[in-house]
C-alpha cells in the first residue's frame, strides 16, 4: 500500500475517461494521485461513442447502453468541446471542418486517452451491481460481476466512489392513447441505429429537443417521404426544410392516423419518440443517488460534482448537466474531483458547501432561455476551473451563442459554418459538400479534405 485513496470509478465514457487521465497527470507530474479501478460494462471504452448496432440488451443480456446512430455527426462544433491540452490540430496534425462525423469524434477522444495509456485501468466486460457506504468504516463495499464468465466477483471495498455511467441512456417513455394497436414501428431515440431504414416513410416524431431536431433532419435528408413533429411545450421554431412540420402534442392514436391538440391529423408509418431520458442508477444503493431531471444544474451536488446527500462526501457525479459544454466540462469536473480526493483541494466547511449549492440551484431557477443556460454553464465551467487552478480559459459562450443563433438562421446548413478555436487561433476548414447532401461521413474522407479556408 503506497496510502493512496482507493477510488470506485464507474464508466470508461468521455467522464470516467477524464478521471482517469487527471489523476495520471498528477502521477506524471510526481504528485499525490489515487489508485483508481473502472469498471466498465461494455468490451470497449468511450461510452455512447463506443458505437453499437444492439438494441435492447447487449451480448450478455444486460441494458444496451448505446443510443447513438451510425449516421450521427456532431451537433456542436468541434471548437466547443476541445480540450485545450490536446486540441483537433494536435490529434489530426491539421485544420479540419467544424462539425465532425461521429467517428472522427470518438478517434480524438482516443488520441487523448492513448497519450497516457489509460486502457490499462479499464476492467472491461466487468459491470458494477451494487454500491453502499459503510457508516460505520466510513467506506464502500462494491459488488461487481465479470459478464463474460457469468461471474460475480468479490466484494471489494474502495474509499471513494465516482459514478460516471451518463444519464442518456435509460429512455424516457410516455403512453399515447391507441399506441399500442399502432400498425408500425414504434421505437424511442435510444434504439435508433440509422436514418436509412426510414427511407420512403411517413414518420411522427415526438419531443422537440436535439434528438427531435436530429433525427428529423437525418431521416429527411435519408429520403423518409415526410416528418412531422410533435411538441409538448413548443415548437422548435427552425425553418426546416420542406417535408418537416412541427404540430402541438398528439391526442390519440387510431390505425396510423395521428390526432392533434388543434385538431389536425396525419398518417404515418412509424413512430420515433425523442421523449428524452431518466437519470437512472439501479446499483447505487438509494441514499447515493441522484434523482433529478434534466438541467445546467442539478440539485444535490456541490459544484455540481460533489453528492452532499449521503457518502460522507466521498461520492462523486461526473458530466449529470444537461450539457451545452461537453468534454471540456466533464475534464474540468473530473480535475476538481482528483484533486479533492487526493488532497490537493481542500473542501469548506459543510455550511459553506450547501449555500454554494443553492447559490446555483438558485441561479438555475432563474434561466429563461438557452442563452441564459449557456452563460450559466460557462460560468460553472470557468468556477471550477478557477478551484483547480486551471491555465486555460475554457469560456466558449461567444462560440455557443453564434452556433444557437446560425441554426436560427438556418438548420438546414449550420453544420457548414465555420469556427475558429480559442486555443489554436486558427479556423476550421468549410466541408467539401453541405452536410445536408453529404453522404460520405468516414473518417477517411472528413479528415483528409483539404478545402479553403
Ligand atoms: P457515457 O458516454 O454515457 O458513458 C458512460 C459509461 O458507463 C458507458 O461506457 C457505460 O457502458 C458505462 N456503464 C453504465 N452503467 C455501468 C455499470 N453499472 N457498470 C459499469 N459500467 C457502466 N455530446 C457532444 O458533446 N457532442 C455530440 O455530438 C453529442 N451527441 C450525442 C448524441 C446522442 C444520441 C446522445 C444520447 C448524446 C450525445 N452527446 C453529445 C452527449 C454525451 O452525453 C456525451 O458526449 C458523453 O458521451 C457523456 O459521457 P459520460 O462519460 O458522462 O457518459
Ligand atoms: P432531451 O434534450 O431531454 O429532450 C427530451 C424531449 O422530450 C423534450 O423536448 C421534452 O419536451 C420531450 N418530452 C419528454 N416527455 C414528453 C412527453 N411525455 N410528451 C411529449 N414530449 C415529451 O433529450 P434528447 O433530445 O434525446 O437529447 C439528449 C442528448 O443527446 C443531448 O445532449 C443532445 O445534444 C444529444 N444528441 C445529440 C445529437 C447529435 O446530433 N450529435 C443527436 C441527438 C441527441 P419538453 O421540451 O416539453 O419538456
Ligand atoms: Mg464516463
Amino acid at each position: 500500500m503506497n496510502g493512496n485513496q482507493r477510488v470506485c470509478l464507474i464508466g470508461a465514457g468521455p467522464g470516467g475517461m477524464s478521471f482517469l487521465y487527471q489523476n495520471e497527470k498528477l502521477k506524471a507530474a510526481g504528485k499525490k494521485y489515487a489508485d483508481v479501478v473502472c469498471y466498465e460494462k461494455q468490451s470497449d471504452w468511450g461510452g455512447l461513442w463506443n458505437y453499437t448496432w444492439r438494441t435492447g440488451v447487449d451480448e450478455h443480456g444486460e441494458f444496451c447502453h448505446g443510443g447513438q446512430y451510425i449516421d450521427l455527426w456532431s451537433n456542436g462544433p468541434k471548437e466547443c468541446l476541445e480540450y485545450p491540452d490536446y486540441t483537433f490540430e494536435d490529434h489530426f496534425g491539421k485544420s479540419i471542418p467544424c462539425f465532425p462525423p461521429r467517428t472522427v469524434l470518438f478517434d480524438y477522444l482516443q488520441g487523448r486517452w492513448n497519450k497516457y495509456d489509460l486502457r490499462k485501468y479499464v476492467h472491461f466486460n466487468t459491470i458494477v451491481k451494487h454500491v453502499t457506504y459503510n457508516k460505520t468504516t466510513d467506506d464502500f463495499t462494491v459488488l461487481t460481476k465479470d459478464l463474460v464468465n457469468d461471474h460475480d466477483l468479490p466484494p471489494e471495498k474502495f474509499s471513494h466512489v465516482i459514478v460516471a455511467t451518463g444519464h442518456f441512456s435509460f429512455p424516457n417513455v410516455p403512453y399515447f392513447e391507441g399506441i399500442e394497436t399502432f400498425p408500425g414501428r414504434v421505437l424511442h431515440s435510444h434504439d435508433f441505429r440509422q436514418a436509412r431504414e426510414f427511407k420512403g416513410k411517413r414518420i411522427l416524431i415526438v419531443g422537440s429537443s436535439y434528438s427531435a431536431e436530429d433525427i428529423s433532419m437525418q431521416c429527411r435528408k435519408m429520403g423518409s417521404d415526410k416528418v412531422v413533429i410533435s411538441y409538448r411545450r413548443k415548437p422548435m421554431g427552425f425553418k426546416f426544410p420542406d417535408g418537416i412540420t412541427e404540430r402541438p402534442l398528439l391526442t390519440k392514436i387510431d390505425g396510423n392516423t395521428i390526432h392533434f391538440k388543434d385538431g389536425t391529423t396525419a398518417e404515418v408509418d412509424a413512430i420515433i419518440l425523442c421523449t428524452g431520458y431518466l437519470y437512472h442508477f439501479p446499483y447505487l444503493s438509494e441514499s447515493l443517488r441522484l434523482k433529478t431531471s434534466l438541467s445546467v444544474y442539478p440539485a444535490g451536488l456541490y459544484k455540481g460534482t460533489l453528492w452532499m446527500v449521503d457518502g460522507n462526501h466521498k461520492v462523486f457525479y461526473l458530466s449529470m448537466q444537461d450539457q451545452y459544454y461537453s468534454f471540456t466540462m466533464f475534464d474540468v469536473q473530473a480535475e476538481w474531483t482528483c484533486a479533492v480526493i487526493c488532497g490537493h483541494k481542500k473542501l469548506p466547511d459543510r455550511k459553506e458547501m450547501e449555500s454554494d449549492e443553492a447559490k446555483w440551484v438558485k441561479k438555475r431557477e432563474a434561466v429563461k432561455d438557452v442563452y441564459d443556460d449557456i452563460a450559466l454553464q460557462t460560468e460553472f465551467v470557468c468556477d471550477l476551473a478557477r478551484e483547480v487552478g486551471c491555465k486555460y480559459n475554457l469560456d466558449v459562450k461567444a462560440l455557443f451563442n453564434k452556433w444557437e443563433n446560425e441554426k436560427h438562421v438556418d438548420i438546414v446548413t449550420y453544420r457548414d459554418q465555420v469556427y475558429t478555436s480559442v486555443f489554436t487561433g486558427n479556423p476550421g476548414i468549410t466541408h467539401h459538400t453541405p452536410w445536408f447532401s453529404a453522404y460520405d461521413d468516414s473518417l477517411e474522407t472528413f479528415v483528409n479534405q483539404t478545402c479553403n479556408k
